[in-house]
């Protein structure tokens, strides 16, 4: 019997594609391309990659064809909105960030969800728009689309939108201004509520615990400086992110610790110069490469 493999569903091409490669990467997992570019091979595990369309992700986890799956939010949220079960996020991935908004033309009065009264919003999530505008007590119709929908507005097809927005320059080349977020989203690891097989839970188990290695050392930082003992408190407070720091004493001074603390947030000059104000010196910053 060939021993079995996790499957993991990920976007073919497109915004998620190489972000989502890099962390399995980035997880250890050497993979090697099929020759027909729609799969990947883990070298070290047991664990097989499909290149899907995004759309296709859900439902290919939920079926139980692929064990996991990494899509936006957006995708998942939709399916649930829409009645669709058996999945679950597992964990956040910390990139593809991006909102489903409210966008209106920029001269549009927006004083809140109220303003969609009687409009037509156009979008590719019917049923997160739905829900949003029934839970704001809106009456409005939804035009469905299957894309572009910021150009809805100028072609007089619809008052306003309801689409991802990252940086808003997509919805500005089209005259349009975002509002009210309908769902905050990122990538996310997605798995089937049902139980995978269990000689390959242990292979899931450690993908997962890789994964959250990589996501929280993500921008994280080491970061290391002298300080006088006096200065301390001051010093903690102005550590971006950080748990309780680890003090050292340094041999033979009395008056000065060494501080060192893992901090989240990244760390600006403002933050090194503060520390120095503060009485902080030899600061040293190092990337993260692992934490568990
Ligand atoms: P596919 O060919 O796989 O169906 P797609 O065109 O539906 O691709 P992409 O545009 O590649 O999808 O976006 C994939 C995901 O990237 C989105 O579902 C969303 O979670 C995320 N994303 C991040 N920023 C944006 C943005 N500005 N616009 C659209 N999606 C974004
Ligand atoms: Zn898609």
């Amino acid at each position: 019997m060939t021993p079995k493999r996790l499957h993991i569903a990920i976007q073919k091409s497109g915004r998620l594609a190489e972000r989502s490669l890099d962390l399995i990467g980035s997880a250890g997992y050497r993979l090697t391309k099929s020759a027909s570019d729609l799969a990947y091979s883990a070298e070290n595990a047991p664990i097989d990659l499909w290149c899907l369309r995004d759309d296709d992700i859900p439902t290919f986890v939920a079926d139980g064809v692929a064990d996991l799956g990494i899509v936006g939010r957006n995708v998942l949220a939709e399916r649930a909105a829409g009645g669709g079960n058996g999945l679950h996020e597992v964990m956040a991935l910390g990139f593809g960030r991006c909102r489903l908004a409210i966008a209106t033309p920029a001269g549009f009065d927006y004083r809140g969800p109220q303003s969609l009264r009687g409009l037509r919003i156009a979008t590719t999530y019917p049923n997160l728009l739905k829900r949003f505008l029934a839970e704001s007590g809106v009456d409005a119709s939804i035009v469905i689309m299957r894309g572009a929908v910021e150009v809805a507005p100028r072609l007089k097809l619809a008052d306003a939108i309801c689409d991802l927005v990252s940086t808003g320059a997509t919805l500005e080349a089209n005259g349009l201004v975002a509002q009210t977020t309908v769902l905050q989203s990122e990538a996310v690891l997605v798995r089937a509520t049902r139980s995978v097989d269990p000689e390959l839970e242990r292979v899931a188990d450690s993908l997962l615990s890789r994964f959250r290695g990589v996501v929280a050392s993500q921008g994280a930082k080491y970061v290391m400086m002298n300080a006088p003992s006096s200065a301390l408190a001051r010093i903690t407070e102005i550590l971006p992110g950080a748990g309780a720091p680890t003090v050292m004493t340094l041999a033979g001074r009395e008056d000065l610790v060494a501080v060192h603390a893992v901090c989240q947030e990244s760390v600006f000059w403002e933050t090194l110069e503060a520390l120095k104000e503060a009485g902080a010196s030899a600061i040293l910053v190092l990337p993260i490469e692992k934490m568990m």
